[in-house]
């Protein structure tokens, strides 16, 4: 059965993995396997991310997304933030852990001189340390927190992330008791982000890898598809190249080249984790 072929639309937003693979924790779901030791994919520099949002810019992106590992752990990440600022709208995926109360007021500062958004989009897996640190580590719910306080304090409303490991969180009643979490914590206008489970990576060791049944044929696919899932309208960069999404920065095949110009082509969804984003009606933008 062949792989379906997902048309590229347009460069609606970039993904920059500016920290690699590296992160102060190792979540037993990562579908990247991202720990403290793991340099697999090294950390960008700041030349590189700014080449990759110079070209992005010039191929009409209109939006830019940090991610890792941990984004905070990259020693320049406040010029970093800075760069993306001066282009567009800035989102940082981070577990927020390492933010201080200086980081967070430099993110308010940067963000209220900056023509365009600063996004935060902060990532726990239950709203209890009860239920989040056996996933993400001992102690990590406790600092997570502590981080969304200070970035609230200073100014600033992150999202809140939260992977479905347990699938009740989808319900109504796990929406409403995370909308309240955020607003005990002082956040206004509670935003979620909800991410399904990838198979994949470290994720895999926890809840088993993929089936057979987790393929995409043609047939699967609507006219909407290029719009819905991220990949038919962004592009990941990390210091090895450019790749089709942040899922996939592991299989060589999704590997695009080394610049952005010629990595804006149809891709197939061939790939295990394509059924889940497919399924769920996934994408990683906000
Ligand atoms: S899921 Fe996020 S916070 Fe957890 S190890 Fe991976 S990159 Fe780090
Ligand atoms: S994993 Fe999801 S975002 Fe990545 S190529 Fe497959 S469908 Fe697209």
């Amino acid at each position: 059965m062949a792989a379906p072929l997902l048309p590229f639309l347009h460069l609606d937003s970039l993904w920059l993995q500016v920290t690699g693979s590296r992160c102060n924790i190792a979540c037993r779901h990562c579908f990247i396997s991202c720990g403290p030791k793991v340099d697999r994919h090294a950390m960008m520099t700041r030349a590189q991310v700014q080449v990759a949002i110079s070209d992005a810019e010039r191929l009409g992106c209109r939006a830019y997304y940090y991610t890792g590992g941990e984004p905070f752990l990259h020693p320049e990440i406040l010029d970093l933030i800075d760069d993306g600022l001066a282009s567009g709208p800035l989102h940082i995926l981070t577990n927020g852990m390492l933010i201080t109360r200086e980081i967070a007021a430099e993110l308010a500062h940067r963000s209220a001189a900056a023509d365009y958004s600063l996004d935060l989009r902060v990532s726990l897996d239950g709203l209890s340390a009860a239920a989040n640190d056996p996933i993400r580590g001992e102690g990590v719910f406790e600092a997570t927190t502590t981080g969304i306080r200070r970035l609230v304090e200073a100014g600033i409303e992150p999202s809140l992330a939260l992977t479905l490991v347990d699938p009740a969180g989808a319900s109504p009643e796990g929406r409403t008791a995370m909308l309240g979490f955020l607003r005990a914590l002082g956040v206004e206008r509670p935003r979620l982000k909800l991410i399904p489970p990838f198979r994949i990576g470290r994720e895999a060791a926890r809840s088993g890898r993929y089936g057979p049944e987790a393929r995409l044929a043609a047939e699967d696919l609507d006219d909407e598809a290029p719009w819905q899932l991220g990949c038919g309208t962004s592009r990941m960069v990390t210091a090895n190249g450019v790749y089709t999404c942040p899922i996939l920065i592991d299989y060589p095949s999704a590997r695009l080249g080394d610049g952005l110009a010629k990595a804006l082509v149809p891709i197939p969804l061939a790939y295990r984790a394509c059924f889940t984003c497919w399924e769920e009606g996934f994408s990683c933008r906000s």
